[in-house]
């Protein structure tokens, strides 16, 4: 489908969470579709699309830096087109507005139309199927996958609720048939997206679960593996990790954010379970999978977290010994609970201890994970090469970087030889081409 515009290149820039780069990369479909080209160059843009996060506050400043290039380029060339879209639209879109009147559409994440509009040629043009229809074009043997869009959960410091919506589910078929299109174009590895991806299937009529959609998607040719994230406990079944333990091509690879260990600060954040849950959650998990790869987030200075909040929150990690942990310091995020009822009360100086202590303290732990590791040999997908090495994952998530050649979407076995907090390093012994 080709339609006549007066635009034929774009440029597409990105910040944020996977679900934006997702957003982003079918929109960038639904341009190739169209006939308009991508460029990398701004300068060299006809319509310049921004898409915005406003999850934290480095985000957002990066995306007015960029807009405040994007003015200067329109003051050059008024006839440049501008959208802004993502997470910043609705919430911020008054103060966007004043601030960058050049910008000629604001659209909400996955609201494609208004920025199809802009291309002059109509999106009603486009018919309903257009968009289930587009998909991702893959550039690598691995790719993200949105399955449910939203979250219901309303943590109070949490602003995707709001941008995003409620929970809403793709129809099962229709992630079946892009899964099966990109494995056709090269794709070995999935991750299946939702902000609380177990929640997937509960708004559908026939209410399947993530297990179910993960049993449909196994049974796709030339597709190696399936991952998905990020999970969230009280939507984590038995049913679904019974699917995960079954299933040979599901990897045991788990994101699940704890975010505290106190059940105070958990209560404020309301995070809807308790250190107990979380716990007895990660025990089924491991009873089921020991040697399961595990991830969690944490967010130190909560509104109210004391130092005794803050030692429990450190036990649950010496306990728990994730491999990896994501810490962020509290930071109040216009629009949520916590920003309109609880005083920022934690002095950023104690923040920045208690980021640096958690860094710290996991990053031994991730040292010793790893180190048992050596000698081992792993199963890596090769993803890419950077500085002429090639990389990949585990099946449990780990990043190893190979010292040897190795072709780009193939299974390898990899000897693990070395080891590091962030990393493993390992060479080739086998490997099973695929393509
Ligand atoms: S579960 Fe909580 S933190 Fe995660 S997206 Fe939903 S509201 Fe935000």
């Amino acid at each position: 489908m080709i339609i006549e515009t007066q635009i034929s290149k774009y440029y597409l820039w990105t910040v944020g969470c996977q679900m934006n780069k997702a957003d982003s990369e079918k929109l960038a479909a639904g341009f190739d579709r169209i006939g308009l080209k991508a460029t990398d160059r701004m300068e060299r843009a006809d319509l310049v699309v921004v898409n915005t996060c406003s999850v934290r506050q480095h985000a957002e400043d990066r995306a007015y830096s960029k807009l405040g290039r994007v003015r200067e380029l329109k003051q050059a060339r008024p006839g440049l087109k501008v959208a802004v879209m993502g997470c910043m639209v609705g919430l911020k879109t008054d103060d966007l507005h004043k601030r960058f009147p050049q910008v000629d559409v604001f659209a909400r994440p996955q609201q494609y139309e208004p920025i199809m509009e802009l291309v002059e040629g109509k999106a009603e043009d486009l018919g309903g199927e257009f968009w289930p229809s587009t998909y991702a074009i893959p550039e690598g043997p691995t790719a993200y996958v949105p399955v449910v869009h939203g979250c219901n959960k309303f943590c109070t410091y949490c602003i995707v609720p709001y941008r995003r919506g409620r929970e809403k589910s793709r129809p099962l078929d229709e992630v079946v048939r892009e899964v099966a299109y990109l494995a056709l174009h090269g794709v070995r590895e999935v991750t299946l997206l939702g902000q609380t991806v177990e929640a997937y299937g509960h708004d559908l009529a026939e209410q399947p679960d993530l297990g179910d959609l993960m049993r449909e998607l196994s049974a796709i040719d030339r597709l190696d593996r399936i991952r998905f994230l990020t999970s969230y406990p009280k939507d984590m079944t038995h049913r679904i990790l019974q699917a995960v333990t079954e299933l040979p091509k599901v990897m045991e690879c788990f994101s699940l954010p704890v975010q505290a260990g106190s059940d105070a600060v958990l209560d404020s954040m309301r995070r809807g379970y308790s250190v107990a849950e979380y716990l007895e959650k990660i025990a089924e998990v491991r009873a089921l999978m020991p040697n399961a790869g595990i991830t969690t987030d944490i967010i130190v200075g909560y509104p109210g977290e004391t130092d005794a909040d803050f030692m429990a929150t450190c036990d649950i990690l010496r306990e728990l010994r994730f491999d990896k942990v994501h810490v962020a310091a509290y930071s109040p995020r216009p629009g949520t609970i916590a920003f309109k009822k609880m005083e920022d009360d934690v002095p950023a100086t104690v923040k920045a201890a208690r980021l640096h202590a958690v860094e710290e303290l996991e990053e031994g732990i991730s040292q010793e994970i790893n180190d048992r590791y050596v000698g081992t040999v792993q199963q890596i997908l090769i993803e890419g090469v950077r500085n002429e090495q090639p990389f990949g994952r585990t099946r449990t998530g780990k990043l190893v970087h190979l010292d040897l050649p190795a072709r780009i979407g193939t299974l390898v076995d990899v000897s693990i030889e070395r080891a590091g907090p962030f990393s493993l390093r390992g060479a080739v012994r086998d490997s099973v081409v695929l393509v």
